[in-house]
């Protein structure tokens, strides 16, 4: 009875709110109770609360009128999704998870469908600056008549830039305004997961699943590179597309020029299209990232909290975003005003008190145990491979976390001579550039070291 009440209130509601808002803030909601006492809402989480009662009041009290609901009172409350489905949903949207804010609204969003879009992801909402904006153009261009221009669309530059969100922002319009349209997204790895299971387990149905689709979008293309068999498939994949005007849309780390061990044939195709990068915004386009997202949040930062943030956090969109986030949820957990000076005591209390809880010697478990090797063997004056590179790992987080000299680097894991040490750091520091799999591995660590 409550479920058929609140699903005609919601089948309203969507006719008059866009996707965006309706998709982030009313799907995953539930009529609790309906008495003399009032309406009970479940939202799933304090944010969505909050925006119910700001911003969706009036709104859902008109149209449950409509409904026939005549009532003063309504109160929202939080209600966690149950904790399988969160899981499920977790897993299955990778990108989704890397913030706060993306993990908040994923909760609300529905699970992932089989096309791998994420209605979370907009043109609508993607900031444009001067850093983005020939990507987001031609984004737009792509969306707008898919397979015919710039075909493939290939998109590169560092993590938590946007790539991943554009992408997603492309498919979802071509859905939005064609909903037969077969649009695919996938992580290179994901294909690459695909195709071997194809071959071990002989399984059909790989051809179709990539080569019957108008448009296919492969995310992180740098996994792809190094793995010859998948890179081939991927070739004749690209070609069958390619051929009937379907739209292929790639996105990568680097330029296919950089990206050292990828096939010249696959490497020549991909600049077949156009190839754009996208770089870190700049201060003016990081102000307006971060009024746009506490907008989203219906909190008004002041301008100097704004530039603050901005002015802080320069690495990428994802970590300000996360920044922002934590200064929200910090706020409303104590009931303070997210001011410059709670931002201060956050984001300056992180990087102060960063040293003081690692030490040399958890830096090398850490790094043992994370590459599954014993500490005394990384210790050890073993030479393999399998031990090295861990062991050159641990020597550039000793340099990067605790600052030690080199004398003391090369002391720490067993060794005399600290020229070793230097050129240990020196490599991986190298490597850091050019190899996303030892990014990832130090950044993993990293995360484990502060856990
Ligand atoms: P990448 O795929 O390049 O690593 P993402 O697309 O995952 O980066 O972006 C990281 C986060 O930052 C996402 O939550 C995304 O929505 C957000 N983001 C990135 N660029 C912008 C932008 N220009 N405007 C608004 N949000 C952005
Ligand atoms: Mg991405």
């Amino acid at each position: 009875m409550h479920q058929a009440l609140w699903q005609s209130v919601l089948g309203e509601i969507e006719l008059s709110v866009s996707r965006a808002t309706y998709m982030t803030w009313f799907k995953n909601t539930e009529l609790l109770s309906n008495s003399d006492d009032g309406i009970v809402i479940a939202v799933p989480n304090i944010f969505a609360k909050r925006q119910f009662e700001v911003k969706f009041n009036d709104q859902v009290r008109d149209v449950l009128k409509k409904n026939g609901i005549v009532t003063e009172r309504i109160s929202y409350t939080v209600k966690m999704l149950n904790k399988k489905v969160i899981t499920r949903e977790v897993v299955q949207s990778e990108q989704a998870i890397t913030s706060p804010s993306v993990a908040t609204s994923s909760l609300m969003a529905s699970p992932m469908p089989i096309n791998g879009l994420n209605p979370r992801y907009t043109f609508a909402n993607f900031i444009v600056g001067s850093s983005n904006d020939l990507a987001y153009t031609a984004c737009q261009a792509v969306a707008a008549n898919p397979g015919v221009k710039y075909n493939p669309l290939f998109l590169y530059g560092g993590v938590g830039l946007g790539k991943t969100h554009l992408m997603q922002a492309v498919g979802n319009e071509i859905v939005t305004n064609n909903p037969g349209a077969k649009v695919l997204y996938i992580s290179s790895e994901t294909f690459v997961k695909d195709f071997l299971e194809s071959i071990r387990f002989k399984k059909k149905g790989f051809s179709d699943k990539y080569r019957n689709v108008d448009v296919l979008i492969i995310d992180d293309m740098q996994f792809i590179a190094g793995k010859e068999k998948t890179q081939e498939e991927f070739f004749h994949t690209f070609n069958a597309l390619h051929q009937s005007n379907k739209q292929i849309i790639i996105s990568s780390d680097k330029p296919p020029r950089s990206i050292p061990t990828l096939t010249e044939r696959l490497r020549s195709r991909f600049e077949w299209g156009m190839a754009i990068d996208i770089q870190m915004p700049d201060f003016e386009t990081r102000c307006a990232i971060v009024e746009a997202k506490s907008a989203q949040s219906n909190i008004e930062l002041s301008r100097e909290t704004v530039e603050y943030l901005a002015n802080n956090i320069k690495t990428n969109i994802r970590e300000l975003e996360g920044a922002l986030n934590q200064l929200l949820a910090y706020a409303e957990m104590r009931g303070v005003t997210p001011d410059i000076s709670t931002a201060e005591g956050l984001i300056g209390n992180v990087r102060r008190s960063r040293p003081q809880y690692v030490t040399s010697k958890q830096i090398i478990e850490k790094t043992a145990r994370h590459f599954q090797i014993k500490t005394d063997e990384i210790c050890s004056p073993k030479r393999d491979k399998h031990i090295v590179t861990p062991r050159q790992i641990a020597m550039y987080l000793l340099r990067s976390e605790l600052h030690l000299s080199f004398p003391k680097i090369a002391t720490e894991l067993g060794r005399k001579d600290h020229t070793t040490a230097i050129h240990s750091v020196e490599k991986i520091e190298k490597a850091i550039k050019l190899d996303f799999l030892i990014r990832e591995q130090v950044a993993e660590i990293r995360e484990k070291l502060y856990a």
